[in-house]
């Protein structure tokens, strides 16, 4: 999968789940010349560590055993060993192997093997091998969670269960009920490509990458970029991915198939159900929230809303000081929660402008240490948006009359802030970034953000990704945290602001040199303490790389960290034997707990403000 060869990307026509539409086909061809024109380390380097990496209280023989017998019941192809030099690829060609945006060695989140189910019924077979076998496994529908861990398993040496490659279809596309039923390999690419063939005025919704597996994205209750190069979340009216799903088959870890919703009610003849994509809720406990960000099961089909397509209008204001951002976020409030703001809108910080223009940050500054405020504002009068501090995307949706009149109304808000200025895409040049925001807010696939990446040479990323309440002053204060560490540790601070109504994802992405030891440490030691110095204040993150889910989990500590026990008494209970991407989330199950597999450690010397 992970490719460094200068051969055309793939293409998702020719039956590769990874690959790119051709319509996006020169674009893509674009973004990779600029990535690697930025690249100063080899496509790869020879493995330092004995391979493959095993999983704890493995021996080698055992492995080289259970692996052959893994291989005679799925078929010889479908079981590889990860014992070939690691390579990074790139986001259409990403890796399974391994974390490609290490920020740890690139040898440290590991796998020792991948094995590709054909089925649902492959996958039972995989967890009752592994139950068998003592070996932990870790399931991923494409492995595009960069920023989070990419395709790497939490424990190393587990065995990835890349569902991707051989579950990738649409089952259905009900035009009536707008509905879907996807496996885990679909793209947002691909769920677009396959609704534009039924010609059905539907839409999709996507994160600003189109790459990640659509279940995928949701089960992790992905929200933005994403890294999930991920950016997981999506920014039309159905956004929130989650509240959006509907009905899943899950895979349990002793093997058994389990459905959720109306699922579990086997239609006429034993045919699905055919309130499956309907009805969420159904009978019972609601159960479907402990597969999502969890180690309790395999998705291998998961249900999802379809938007009826409609009428749209991009915009963007811009407001001019640093310190108008209270205010601004006061005004989003009201207008969110009376769905005046018709979508997921963005606030982006006007650094943002500057890194969307695809160019590198040595472009414009030169030297190392924090971008300082004055250049930032040099810079932003050459752009399109002016000297400003922050710039809100939005999009209304409807008729004509219905969106004149949103906007009439948005329009007066905003302008309580002295010097804003609103802007219609004609208003901005062909390249600027609102034009993407228009495909993106009609549920239009993207490959914009991976701009992103141009801005340091190898350059990786992560999120620190804390809720707030659509608030003011519980904004600022996480503002205040993130921006001040970042300038203690020493990074440019990109912060977005992604409202959802009465709460706000916010989004610092974190970019660093994958080449560079010192700023890989450098990162660590940040994200630790703005874990900490956020949770001490109230607020946590919704979702977090690999390497910090301990840590996060720890934060949610309320009366002596019973989440956490109420999660391993599920762990232990559905799970005994501990196979299923152990500390995934933080959760361990009790034959790993507590034998240093945690990472709890912020143990990262700070260097002098503003150094590099
Ligand atoms: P994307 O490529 O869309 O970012 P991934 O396939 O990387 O999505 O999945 C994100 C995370 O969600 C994975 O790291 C994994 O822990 C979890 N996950 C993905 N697919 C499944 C699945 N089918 N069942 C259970 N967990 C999954």
């Amino acid at each position: 999968m992970a490719s460094d060869s200068a051969a055309p990307p793939p293409l998702l026509s020719d039956d590769c789940h990874t690959g790119v539409p051709s319509r996006y086909f020169d674009q893509a061809v674009e973004s990779r010349t600029r990535l690697h024109s930025n690249r100063t380390l080899p496509p790869s380097i020879p493995r330092q560590q004995q391979v493959p990496i095993l999983p704890p209280d493995v021996t080698r023989e055992t492995f080289t055993t259970a692996i052959s017998e893994l291989q005679n019941l799925l078929g010889n192809g479908n079981v590889e060993v990860n014992d070939k030099p690691l390579v990074d690829g790139w986001y259409m060609e990403h890796p399974n192997t391994h974390d490609a945006f290490h920020l740890v060695d690139q040898e440290d989140l590991v796998s020792s093997a991948i094995v590709y189910p054909g089925s649902t019924e492959e996958v039972s077979i995989i967890l009752k091998w592994a139950n068998q076998h003592l070996i932990p496994i870790y399931p991923i529908s494409m492995g595009r969670n960069l920023g989070y861990g990419g395709a790497a398993p939490r424990l190393r040496g587990s065995v990835v269960v890349d569902l991707g490659r051989r579950m990738n279809k649409v089952l259905n596309i009900d035009g009536d009920a707008a509905t879907c039923l996807v496996e885990p390999g679909v793209s947002y690419f691909k769920l677009y490509e396959e609704v534009q063939k039924t010609g059905l005025p539907l839409w999709i919704d996507t994160p600003d990458l189109s790459g990640g597996s659509v279940l995928g994205n949701c089960i992790d209750r992905g929200v933005i970029m994403g890294a999930d190069c991920g950016w997981g979340k999506g920014y039309t009216p159905y956004g929130d991915h989650w509240a959006n799903h509907c009905g899943m088959e899950v895979v349990l870890p002793n093997g058994e198939v389990l459905r959720t919703g109306m699922g579990a009610l086997p239609g006429r003849d034993d045919a699905d159900n055919p309130t499956w994509q309907a009805f969420q809720h159904a009978y019972g406990p609601s159960v479907d929230g402990i597969f999502s960000q969890s180690n309790f099961g395999i998705v291998t089909k998961m249900g999802m809303w379809l938007m009826p397509a409609t009428e749209h209008q991009s915009y963007c204001i811009s407001f001019p000081k640093d310190d108008d951002f209270e205010q601004i976020v006061e005004i989003i409030r009201p207008l969110a929660l009376q769905r005046i703001l018709g979508n997921i809108p963005q606030l982006r910080n006007v650094i943002q402008e500057i890194a969307t223009t695809a160019k590198p940050r040595s472009h414009w500054f030169k030297e190392k240490g924090v971008m300082p405020r004055e250049l930032i504002r040099e810079i932003a009068k050459t752009l399109p948006c002016g000297d400003c501090a922050w710039v809100f995307y939005g999009t209304v949706y409807g008729p004509e009359e219905t969106r004149n009149r949103q906007l009439e109304i948005i329009k007066k808000e905003f302008a309580k802030i002295p010097g804003s200025v609103f802007k219609l895409p004609q208003d901005l040049p062909d390249d600027h970034y609102i034009h993407s925001r228009v495909k993106i807010n009609s549920g239009t696939p993207e490959l914009k953000e991976l701009d992103w990446l141009n801005w340091l040479p190898n350059a990786g990323h992560t999120f620190f990704a804390p809720i707030t309440p659509t608030k003011g002053k519980d904004a600022n204060i996480v503002y205040d945290i993130v921006t001040r560490l970042h300038h203690k540790w020493g990074f440019d601070c990109f912060p977005t602001w992604c409202v959802a109504g009465r709460e706000m994802h916010f989004i610092a992405n974190v970019i660093y040199d994958r080449g560079d030891p010192d700023a890989k440490r450098r990162v660590n030691g940040m994200m630790h303490e703005m874990i900490q110095t956020c949770a001490k204040e109230g607020y946590g993150e919704y979702r977090t790389h690999l390497l910090y889910q301990d840590v996060v989990a720890k934060t949610y500590g309320y009366g002596n960290q019973v989440l956490m026990r109420f999660n391993e008494m599920l762990k232990d209970t559905i799970d005994p034997n501990g196979i299923l991407a152990p500390g995934r989330n933080g959760i361990w199950p009790k034959r790993l707990r507590g034998r240093g597999f945690e990472l709890l450690g912020g143990d990262f010397e700070a260097p002098k403000a503003g150094s590099d």
